[in-house]
């Protein structure tokens, strides 16, 4: 009996000494708590084998103590596992010092037990013919045992507790511990109260240290898992079928069932349903995921199918199982998204992008058609905006657009590339240039009472380098349009050469600019302006470039490109300075006469009246012998700022003049508002004209009506003396023109006038 209990016992060290070592490997969070407590375990354990194992009563002793106070470790550890492994913790400070302190207590007290024997005794009894030393207990056993049940029974309560409040799956892991607890309280029990030789309830104690071992380390509550996943699986929105290791469908949550229509139960019929709404099904086998359509237009479908098979441990296949996901709402939202990006929100065509990326797959596609490249353009739809408003204006847009539906053919790829500009890609043979010109040259948009002619240019590129950027392509095309930009009758041009060389000069010329007014390259010439008696009283001061290389250049080659790129206000400054540099010269010189300086209508928009004011003031001249000479064209746009511009010109003292007056957009209502001096009433609307007497009348009514507005009218352009005579006998009093004089250097204009004040002709 003695050896065998001594083998079990032996048994048990050596288990709990190889869980200990393995519960070391688990990084869990209850890990260090079991580890404790299965070390802990082990002294009592060693403690009884000595008691079984001895004969000597000393070592017999010895083993009670190891056991005794080995058992106080046990009950704190055993706590301690308890409030981890129910993750609980001590209710309370004063609660947790006093266990301890019961637990020190009971150590303490045996260790003065060789003193007073007040707790235990050993007796010797006789047992197989070996003596074996029974315990005799004391007080001091007793306070032991009430400690250590105290605590025994506070675990065995809570995890009665922990048992009874989960779930029937969830109690498994605390129903096992508890049965051992109990199994093991109550032979200990019947070992202290039968005060029987061995102590056998420490077979308990192993089995308990292992039960704990591998509850709290290693067990998976399969079953709990099981119910969890079938839960998973039945409440999923997706289908979801399962196939054994045949792949017969042995069954389907709800959404798979209502999918494949399966009734009764009868998941055979899955396969074959499944087979029907999807066209690609029947032919996958493994694992597989793809995205499939059903039915169509405004009705499709959109699923992601995804069949994954299952094995065991041994990598044999156990079944397998397809999720179907109906994805047609997310794929609807992108595809709305994808819409949105692609398309503009007014009009619907494509985006510009998107239109480049349209054109370069027709392109790629067709690489043996000629295609033209079309950049429609609405001219002055700002002023649409401004005068009949935005909403309007938006209506213009969708009426072009309609336009270009209608009149490009299939084969045809189109968009709205900004604001008010679209453009168009056309195979060259499907244009009708003749039907286009016709249609744009009455294109007019009615909108309720609302109507207007609206002006839309093409221009158009025929592409014959495909593999340029389609940007590129666009530039050609805007190119060809701006030719025409300013012409009422012509709606379409094509990009040529020419065109292509002129946009090399305008580069060449733009970027010399700069140092072109550094090196005084760019010259004021002074026209003479002179009164009915020929005495010349001013001069118009235009610009002149003396170019290195390309010789002299005339203000038609090269400021319509600076007026079409910004650059003008750098050049019209420059002039301004030219002039006023001269008029602080003759104003020392004592001469009095003014110098007329133009103001581009493009820079006129951004002028700041304070560059001018510090000019005259820098150089001392009186404003009002530099005269400002801007178009009517300036007022087309944003009246308002304009006038007040106007307005602060003139408070400064500055003599504004209207120049070019009757050769473009003239509004005589505007003229009683606008703050000018004077009225320059250009003759070649007079050459222009087929009748002659009746311009020569208009003319003569323009004088007398500025003459009535308080304005003085000068004419420019006077080629002949019949002119003159004319003009002056219907009182025009100041006069420029060829017939006086062409414009000429600073220096030739000096002579001139000195010639002509000492009476020499010229
Ligand atoms: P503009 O201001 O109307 O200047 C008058 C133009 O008519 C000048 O041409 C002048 O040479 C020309 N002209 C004068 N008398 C006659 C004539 O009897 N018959 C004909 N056929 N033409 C005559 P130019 O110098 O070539 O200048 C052309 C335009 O260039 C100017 O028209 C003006 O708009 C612009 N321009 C000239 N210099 C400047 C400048 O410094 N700044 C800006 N922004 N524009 C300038
Ligand atoms: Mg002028
Ligand atoms: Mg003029």
């Amino acid at each position: 009996m003695r050896k065998v209990f001594s083998v079990v016992f032996l048994v048990q060290i050596l288990s709990l000494a190889v869980c200990c070592f393995y519960a070391r490997r688990s990084h869990k969070e209850i890990a260090p708590s079991v580890r404790r407590l299965l070390r802990y375990l082990i002294p009592p354990v060693i403690g009884n084998l000595i008691i079984v194992a001895s004969g000597s009563e000393f070592i017999s002793t010895i083993g009670c103590y190891i056991y005794f106070i080995g058992m106080d470790f046990v009950i704190l550890a055993l706590l301690l596992f308890t409030f981890s492994y129910c993750r609980l913790s001590w209710p309370s400070q004063k609660l947790r010092f006093f266990v301890l302190a019961m637990l020190t207590i009971d150590v303490l007290q045996f260790l003065l037990n060789p003193f007073f024997h007040h707790a235990f005794r050993t007796e010797a009894i006789p047992v197989d013919g070996y003596n074996y030393y029974r315990l005799i207990p004391y007080a001091g056993q007793t306070f032991h045992r009430v400690v250590v049940y105290a605590v025994y029974l506070s675990v065995v309560i809570i995890f009665i507790i922990k048992t009874i409040r989960s779930s029937r799956i969830n109690s498994e892991r605390y129903s096992v511990i508890l049965f051992v607890m109990l199994f093991t309280g109550m032979i200990q029990t019947f070992y202290i109260f039968s005060r029987a030789p061995i102590d056998v309830s420490m077979v308990g104690y192993g089995l308990f240290g292992i039960l704990v071992f591998y509850f709290s380390l290693y067990y998976r509550p399969l079953r709990l898992m099981d119910r969890m996943l079938a839960g998973i699986a039945a409440e999923m929105n997706e289908a979801l079928f399962l196939f054994d290791s045949n792949d017969r469908c042995i069954w389907a949550n709800k959404p798979g069932i209502e999918m494949a229509g399966i009734e009764n139960d009868d998941f055979d019929k899955a396969e074959e349903q499944l087979s029907n709404l999807f066209s690609q099904y029947a032919d996958k086998k493994d694992d597989w995921t793809t995205t499939q359509t059903s039915g169509s237009g405004k009705d499709t479908k959109y699923y992601i199918l995804e069949k994954h098979a299952v094995k065991d441990d041994q990598g044999r296949l156990i079944g397998s199982f397809l999720s179907v996901r109906d994805n047609t709402e997310q794929q609807n939202a992108l595809e709305e998204e994808k819409y949105i990006a692609r398309h503009d929100p007014l009009t619907d065509l494509y985006t510009r992008e998107y239109l480049y990326e349209r054109i370069k797959e027709t392109l790629r596609i067709n690489p043996d058609t000629v295609y033209y490249v079309i950049f429609a353009n609405i001219r002055e739809f700002k002023i649409i905006n401004d005068i009949f408003g935005t909403e309007f204006g938006d209506y213009v847009l969708l009426s072009i657009a309609d336009w270009i539906q209608n009149t490009f053919p299939d084969g045809s790829v189109f968009g709205r590339l900004a604001g008010d500009t679209f453009g168009i890609l056309l195979p060259k043979e499907k244009f009708d240039q003749e039907a286009v010109e016709n249609s744009l040259s009455s294109f007019v948009v009615r909108k309720g009472n609302a109507s207007h002619a609206v002006l839309v240019h093409l221009g158009i590129y025929e592409i014959n380098e495909p593999d340029i950027k389609i940007s590129v392509m666009f530039d050609r095309a805007h190119m060809a349009l701006s030719s025409i930009r300013d012409q009422y009758k012509t709606h379409i041009s094509f990009y040529d050469d020419d065109m292509r060389e002129k946009v090399l000069w305008n580069q060449h010329i733009s970027s010399q600019l700069h140092n072109a007014i550094k090196e005084r390259q760019l010259q004021p010439y002074l026209q003479p302006i002179v009164d009915q008696n020929g005495t010349i009283v001013g001069a118009e001061a235009l610009v002149r470039w003396i170019h290195p290389t390309d010789g002299f250049l005339s203000p038609a080659m090269f400021v319509p490109v600076f007026e079409n790129n910004g650059m003008i206000s750098e050049l019209d400054q420059y002039m301004w300075q030219c002039a006023c540099e001269i008029l602080a010269r003759w104003e020392k010189e004592g001469i009095d006469r003014f110098i007329s300086i133009n103001i581009s209508p493009k820079d006129f928009y951004f002028m700041d009246v304070a560059v001018i004011k510090d000019l005259v003031k820098t150089y001392g001249i009186a404003p009002g012998k530099l005269r400002i000479e801007i178009t009517e064209t300036v007022m087309m746009t944003d009246i308002n700022t304009r006038m007040s511009l106007l307005n602060d010109l003139k408070q400064s003292g500055f003599f504004v003049e209207i120049d070019d007056f009757g050769s473009g957009y003239s509004s005589l209502n505007m003229l009683k508002d606008m703050p000018v001096d004077l009225l320059k009433i250009d003759m070649a609307f007079l050459n222009k004209s087929n009748n002659e007497q009746k311009a020569e009348k208009i003319i003569h009514n323009i004088i007398n009506m500025s003459y009535d507005l308080g304005i003085a009218p000068l004419s420019e352009g006077v080629e002949t003396e019949a002119q003159y005579n004319m003009l002056s006998h219907m009182g025009c009093q100041l006069f420029q023109g060829y017939y006086f004089a062409k414009p000429m250097s600073v220096a030739d204009f000096e002579a001139f006038c000195s010639r002509q004040s000492d009476g020499t002709p010229s």
